[in-house]
Order: C-alpha cells, then sequence, then structure tokens
C-alpha cells in the first residue's frame, strides 16, 4: 500500500547548518533521491507533525550541479514552520516535496543586456544559485554576463554568502557585488553601502546601465522592497517583462502562529 508521505515527499538529511545569527542560518541538505531543478526554483520543506505535514517554500542556494542542496533561512518569531525548522540540525531529516517549483529566472541571462539583481537577506539564495552555476560553467575569468548583486540587510553579519559573492567578483569577470546595510550606526566599522537595497537602486541603475531594451532588474525577498523597487523601475521605463520577482509573502500578511 503506498504511504501518502512517501509519495509526495523525499526524506533529506541534514548534513551541514551554519548559523549566521540567533535566527539566521544555512542548511545543506542530502534528498534521498535525485532532485533535478534550475537555478531561481524553490524546493518546499516541511516537517511531519503527527501524520500532518507543516511545509513552506524555500529557494535554492546551490547550484543545480551539486551533490547537496543548500538553502538560506530566516527563523520568523511567531511563525508556524520556522522554529520546527530551527530545532534541526546535522543528522536530523526533513521533509522535501518531491518536485522543484517556480519560474523566477527561467527565462534566463541574455548576454546583450546588463542584469541587476536586488534581495533581501535570504532573497540572495536563487541568486547565489545561478552565480555559482555560472562560474562553474565559464571557469575563471569568464562568462558573457554583466551582473551586479546588491542585497539590503540590516547588519552585515546577515548577508551570509558575502565571502563567497566576493571570491566569485574575481572569477566572473562581469559580476559585481554590493552588500548594503540599513542601520550602520549600529556598525560603525561597516565601510559599505548604507541604505536599504530599493535606496541605492538609482545610483546603481545609473552606473551599471539599467534602463528600457538595455537592463533587466530582478527583486527577491522583502514585499515592501519589490514594490518600491518596481515603482522605481517603472518610473525609469523597464516595462513588466524588464522587472522579474520572487516575492517571499504577501505585503501585510502576518506569520500564522506559533508552533
Ligand atoms: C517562492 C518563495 C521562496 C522562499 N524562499 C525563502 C528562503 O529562501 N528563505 C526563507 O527564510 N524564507 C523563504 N520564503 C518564505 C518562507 O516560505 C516562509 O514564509 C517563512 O520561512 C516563514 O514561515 P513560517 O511558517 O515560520 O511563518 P508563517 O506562520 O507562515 O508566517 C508568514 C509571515 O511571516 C513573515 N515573514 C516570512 N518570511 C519573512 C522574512 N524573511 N522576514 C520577515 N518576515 C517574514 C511575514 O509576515 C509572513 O506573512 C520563501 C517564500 C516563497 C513564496
Amino acid at each position: 500500500m503506498s504511504n501518502p508521505l512517501s509519495d509526495k515527499y523525499d526524506s533529506c538529511l541534514i548534513t551541514e547548518r551554519r548559523d549566521l545569527a540567533s535566527e539566521l542560518w544555512t542548511i545543506r541538505v542530502r534528498p534521498e533521491a535525485p532532485f533535478a531543478f534550475r537555478p531561481g526554483q524553490y524546493a518546499t520543506l516541511g516537517v511531519d507533525l503527527d501524520g500532518r505535514v507543516l511545509e513552506r517554500p524555500y529557494s535554492i542556494v546551490s547550484a543545480p550541479e551539486e551533490a547537496e542542496l543548500e538553502f538560506f533561512i530566516e527563523m520568523i518569531p511567531g511563525g508556524a514552520l520556522t522554529p520546527h525548522l530551527h530545532r534541526l540540525g546535522a543528522g536530523d531529516h526533513l521533509l522535501m516535496r518531491k518536485r522543484p517549483k517556480g519560474i523566477f529566472l527561467r527565462q534566463g541571462l541574455d548576454p546583450d543586456r546588463a542584469h541587476l539583481f536586488l534581495a533581501t537577506v535570504t532573497g540572495i539564495a536563487p541568486f547565489a544559485s545561478i552565480l555559482r552555476q555560472l562560474s562553474r560553467s565559464f571557469g575563471q575569468g569568464g562568462g558573457p554576463h554583466r551582473i551586479m548583486l546588491v542585497q539590503g540587510a540590516s547588519y552585515p553579519h546577515e548577508f551570509g554568502y558575502q565571502q563567497e559573492m566576493i571570491d566569485l567578483e574575481t572569477r566572473l569577470s562581469g559580476f559585481r557585488y554590493v552588500p548594503t546595510v540599513s542601520r550602520p550606526w549600529d556598525e560603525p566599522s561597516w565601510q559599505g553601502e548604507t541604505g536599504r537595497a530599493e535606496d541605492v537602486l538609482r545610483k546603481y541603475s545609473d552606473e551599471f546601465g539599467i534602463g528600457p531594451r538595455t537592463g533587466v532588474v530582478y527583486l527577491c525577498g522583502h514585499p515592501g522592497m519589490i514594490a518600491t523597487a518596481r515603482a522605481v523601475m517603472r518610473r525609469r521605463g523597464l516595462d513588466d517583462s524588464e522587472i522579474l520577482e520572487e516575492q517571499y509573502w504577501p505585503e501585510g500578511k502576518a506569520p500564522t502562529g506559533a508552533a
């Protein structure tokens, strides 16, 4: 007789956990069966609560060619699932729907345009996936793509992939990474860009030549950032095919209740 859980879900072993802050961490997982996906897609992760699966979508950080899947997760106080996920470490298992979903980044990167990726904290995930894939495909110094990644966070310790992105800048000649912090007064040693991602968008769009038919903007994460950035880019003349978005939750929706 078929098991309704194993029909829909694979069990994944958590092989590694890296904590960046008390409520922000990355995990690497090994699914029990091969899991094919494209950069920009997400997996649906869950936990089994007495036969009822509590699940949510999580963008995949890893490149499709990696043996394990990687995720970057923020715990939401009062959230339904994240407090459960937060308790899991290396050696524990979670459930994952057998198929990936999502159409963000589906159209691939046009080598004739500049690409501006804008992320809030964990919204870097799909961009990290495609950048890892590009660096594997093109190797040292290669790649026809012009890409700028602007990642916003309140504090520098939330960037998560900062060193990896700095290393990628040296490997992918057309790539530039700009981390920006919105609470610099709490971090006097921070030397980098300041302001929210959407606040510095105009400056970097100018610098990077993002305009109608010359650039594409990709927005991922916080709904407020996405709404503001979309409005800025529309005022600049970009049409909807040039502004792509992956919104992590609906504007104004509160967490659904403590676990
Ligand atoms: C396509 C997609 C990809 C996603 N990828 C990721 C990812 O890579 N990493 C990740 O951590 N989350 C990601 N999310 C969000 C994730 O699916 C959950 O919504 C989140 O983990 C909260 O789940 P929860 O059950 O604990 O909270 P719930 O009880 O479901 O409450 C949800 C509410 O929590 C708040 N909330 C959710 N996420 C955040 C956040 N990051 N910052 C502030 N408030 C928030 C919002 O008010 C939201 O309405 C993604 C969502 C989508 C739709």
